[in-house]
């Protein structure tokens, strides 16, 4: 579903991400893990060109997203959700209005819309708020709205960057469990940067552990966290112990 070959990144003279190479196959659910400023975040933008990329190749389900014209990428980001830490919803439209308003934009009817939005709130368990502005919605509560945006364009691949990040401790784990159950149906392929060491070890199919730009490991669960060979996977392996 997603194949990165010799993914390089640089700004000036720092290179963020180094000749990576990573493939995840359809249904999987893959947790990249790293240090800070290891290159995680402009990994996951480079696969939609929210960052152009200065060298490799990107593909998903079997296109080219670095040879992509500006039509052919705008019809490619439909198929692939992105969830982040930011929520970015529109403060002054409800909650269904902001799941709406992608779909309206890509040209469906409001009816169309609406009732892909409610569906897609219903997911995430947020069909009874479907009229709160984000004001009224507590950080966990938002998130799930973003999540419920990616989710109403049936996205085949979603891709999240610390979508737990600036939630409050209480409010990580309702979004944990929404995105568990997605993983669980696999009904998307995930790749998931993420800090959350349990949902690492419990939902992932594979973790990659990243180091200053490039993978050092990658593998299940069980082995990176309790056999860990790179000096990342040690430190993860002592935060567990
Ligand atoms: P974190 O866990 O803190 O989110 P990360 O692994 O996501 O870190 P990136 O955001 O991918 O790290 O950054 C990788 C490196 O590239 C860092 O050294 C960062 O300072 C640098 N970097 C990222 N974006 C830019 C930018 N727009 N301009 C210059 N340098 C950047
Ligand atoms: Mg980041």
């Amino acid at each position: 579903m997603l194949n990165i070959r010799h993914l390089t990144k640089k700004f000036g003279s720092l290179v963020a991400v180094d000749n990576l190479n990573l493939a995840v196959a359809k249904g999987e659910t893959v947790v990249i893990m790293g240090p800070s400023g290891c290159g995680k975040s402009t990994t996951i933008r480079t696969i939609n060109r929210l960052i152009e990329p200065d060298a490799g190749s990107v593909l998903v389900d079997g296109v080219e997203m670095t040879q992509l014209d500006d039509t052919g990428l705008r019809h490619m980001r439909k198929r692939i959700g992105y969830v982040f830490q930011q929520f970015n919803l529109i403060n002054r439209l409800s909650a269904v209005e902001n799941v709406m308003l992608g779909l309206v934009m890509g040209g469906q009817s409001k009816e169309a819309a609406y009732d892909k939005a409610v569906a897609a709130l219903t997911k995430v368990g947020m069909e009874q708020f479907r009229e709160h502005k984000p004001g009224q919605l507590s950080g966990g509560q938002q998130q799930r709205v973003g999540i419920a945006r990616a989710l109403a364009f049936e996205p085949e691949l979603m891709l999240w960057d610390e979508p737990t990040a600036s939630l409050d401790p209480m409010l990580v784990r309702e979004v944990l469990v929404v995105m568990e159950e997605l993983a669980k149906y696999r009904a998307a392929t995930m790749l998931v940067v993420t800090h959350e060491i349990a949902f690492a070890l419990h939902v992932a199919d594979r973790i990659v552990l990243m180091e200053k730009g490039t993978i050092v490991e990658a593998g299940v669960p069980s082995q990176v966290f309790v056999n860990p060979v790179s000096h990342v996977g040690c430190q993860y392996k002592e935060l567990i112990e």
